[in-house]
């Protein structure tokens, strides 16, 4: 019988206890929408091609089909054999015994990682370059970046951000319940990590749960000024497709899902509350649905201060009542006095 493939610290790690089951089910992953994700797993959109490959596990020695997800190629490692220098972005664990990333791999992903250099190679499945962690490390499966992330959050349990890239490794990896799991877990710990409510927003809008899709993509926005994990211009790239994101939603849900934060969500961050006089602000928007650039003003609106990062040939939000040069005059002949 074939199991759920899940890493056995990752449940010790969430739910903080000793676990002694080596083979977890899906019912030991925690999080309020793990079970719905999982139940509704086709319905998400792959996020890496699907590459089935046969491969044998060297610590049970059975063979089985996995989902290996795109072949990454490092031609900078010189070292070793072809098979030491690929990665695999899919998630997998053997069926059988749930070891996770002793693998022997068939001639036929050799073969897609040989062609990712030439010009007629499938760019889909294999390609030449670096999958490195957000500090720089290499790995090879997506088992062996989650063993490395698990173990950095058990030394600082409380580090959102980790708990964010574990989700991306998930998310990539082609589980989305798990990603769902990390991400939930991340914003548990805290509420302002915005990609982790961005992304959740986004695996919620694919089972179609408009509400919470919403919900998590409006907390992003509330809280991306503060966000200082993104550069400026990929902060805007994010918020621009999270309204866009928002703007289906609020179509498909007939208009009963806000399109943007409420005032009761605003008040409730301390955002855009009266105090500051923004809500008196109107701005036109011409959004093209289709087109994510239409968004930038609105995403810019939301990313406050850090908006000034973008450089003004590229920014494209300015406030309505005074230009910008404009105001600089006004507050310097306040200071002089
Ligand atoms: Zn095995």
């Amino acid at each position: 019988m074939t199991h759920a493939q899940i890493n056995p610290l990752l449940v010790q790690v969430l739910s903080n206890e000793e676990v002694k089951e080596n083979i977890p089910t899906i019912s030991s992953v925690p999080g309020k929408y793990v079970r719905e994700m999982f139940n509704q797993i086709k319905a998400i959109n792959p996020i890496s091609v699907v590459n089935h490959q046969t491969l044998t596990c060297t610590s049970c020695g059975r063979k089985g089909k996995y989902d290996v997800g795109m072949i990454v190629v490092n031609v900078d490692k010189k070292d070793g054999n072809m098979s030491d220098n690929i990665q695999t972005t899919g998630y997998y664990r053997c069926k059988h015994c749930n070891a996770a990333g002793n693998w022997e791999l068939p001639q036929s992903m050799l073969f897609q990682a040989l062609t990712a250099a030439l010009p007629l190679g499938d760019k889909g499945i294999s390609l030449v370059g670096k999958n490195l962690l957000f500090d720089g490390s290499w790995h090879k499966h997506a088992t062996d970046a989650e063993e490395y992330l698990l173990h950095l959050i058990q030394e600082n349990p409380n580090d959102s951000y980790l708990w964010n890239r574990l989700g991306n490794i998930y998310r990539t990896g082609n589980r989305p319940e798990l990603a769902t799991s990390a991400y939930e877990h991340s914003i548990a710990i805290d509420p302002k990590q915005v990609e982790s409510h961005y992304t959740l927003g986004l695996l919620l809008l694919d089972i179609k749960d408009y509400l919470n899709a919403g919900y998590h993509i409006r907390q992003s926005l509330l809280y991306a000024e503060g966000y200082k994990k993104l550069e400026a211009m990929q902060l805007r790239e994010m918020l621009a497709i999270g309204l866009q994101s928002l703007l289906i939603i609020h179509y498909n849900s007939e208009g009963s899902v806000p399109f943007i934060p409420t005032e009761e969500e605003r008040q409730a961050t301390g955002r855009f509350s009266s105090s500051n006089g923004y809500d008196s602000i109107e701005i036109e928007l011409d959004i093209d649905p289709n087109e994510i650039s239409t968004f930038y003003p609105l995403a810019e609106m939301y990313m406050g201060i850090r908006a000034k990062e973008i450089n003004l040939r590229n920014r494209t939000y300015q406030m309505p009542s005074t230009t910008p040069s404009k105001k600089k005059k006004v507050r310097k002949k306040k200071r002089k006095r």
